[in-house]
């Protein structure tokens, strides 16, 4: 397995690389933990024998909208090589923050219509610099596929929405949440709860799961669906707040009133600093 640290070193890797290999690229920031390793090891059955896989591990400041968060964000270089390493990883890219960005750089890519809502609502500027690093990743690595986790739908679609508007030359492959036996989506924020916090944080997947049984009895207004979750999950006696809670069209991630169509429940709830999302697609 090779790791770049620089642009020049990257491109000496790529340029190893026999033309009919198939690049696939899995963009992380690290701290890696099985919702990881899943697109890693989906990355290496979608190549079969003839593919190379590059992960980035790249903790990018532009898509962190709070000074405390990207300062707290766990960094784990040494423990994620070996697991690179021991998925079968090809090319570990792992730059500095000086290496992706130029002091004066000035050009930001900006989604306008599903960044609109949900995460993009409370994290300004967020899916600006998610866009952004996506981009550049695509471009430095000219990878022919690239894959993500379902864990953050709403970087998913409007990433694939990048790639359909500016019409990069790329497949997007969206792969299911990793959870622990709880139901817990596994985050790297995750490490950041308290033991109570963290065994009572079940209850996101639980409030969800709630909406389902719901919706499989026949019940399909939103505003009902949403209430059987949130009562759940409000039910938390540790300040668990609910950032917010929505029944959305799965593509245009537009809030439905009856669920008709294919659609996605998406939460985000806090404690204290800690954010968790979550998100489960009905029916
Ligand atoms: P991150 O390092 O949090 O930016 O995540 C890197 C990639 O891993 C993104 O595509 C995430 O959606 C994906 N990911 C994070 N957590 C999970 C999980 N629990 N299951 C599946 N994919 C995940």
């Amino acid at each position: 397995m090779n790791v770049a640290k620089t642009i020049t070193s990257l491109e000496k890797s790529l340029s190893e690389i026999t033309p009919d290999y198939t690049k696939i690229l899995v963009p992380t920031m690290g701290s890696l933990h099985a919702g990881h390793l899943a697109l890693i090891d989906e990355a290496k059955r979608t190549s079969g024998g003839k593919g190379f896989v590059i992960l980035s591990l790249f903790v990018n400041p532009t898509q962190f909208n709070q000074a405390d968060d990207l300062k707290h964000y766990p960094r784990s270089l040494e423990m994620d090589l070996k697991l690179c390493k021991e998925h079968g990883v090809d090319l570990v890219f792992a730059p500095e923050s000086d290496i992706i960005y130029q002091a004066d750089h000035s050009v930001t890519v900006s989604e306008s219509e599903l960044s609109k809502r949900l995460c993009g609502a409370t994290r300004p500027g967020h899916f600006d610099g998610v866009c952004t690093i996506v981009l550049k990743l695509f471009n430095l690595t000219r990878a022919d596929i690239a894959i993500f986790g379902k864990k953050d739908y709403q970087q998913l679609a409007i990433i694939r929405r990048m790639t359909r508007d500016l019409n990069i030359p790329i497949q997007i492959r969206g792969v299911e949440t990793i959870r622990e036996t709880s139901g817990l989506a596994l985050s790297s924020r995750n490490k950041r709860l308290s033991e109570q916090q963290h065994s009572d944080a079940q209850r996101i997947r639980r409030g969800m799961l709630a909406a389902q049984t719901t919706y499989l009895q026949g019940t399909t207004s939103a505003d009902k669906l949403i209430s059987v979750t949130q009562n759940i999950i409000e039910s938390s006696e540790l300040g668990l707040k609910i950032d917010y809670l929505e029944l959305l069209d799965r593509e245009s991630l537009q809030p439905i009133k009856s669920l008709s169509s294919p659609a996605v429940m998406a939460v985000a709830v806090s404690y204290g600093a800690v954010r968790l999302i979550d998100n489960i697609e009905l029916p």
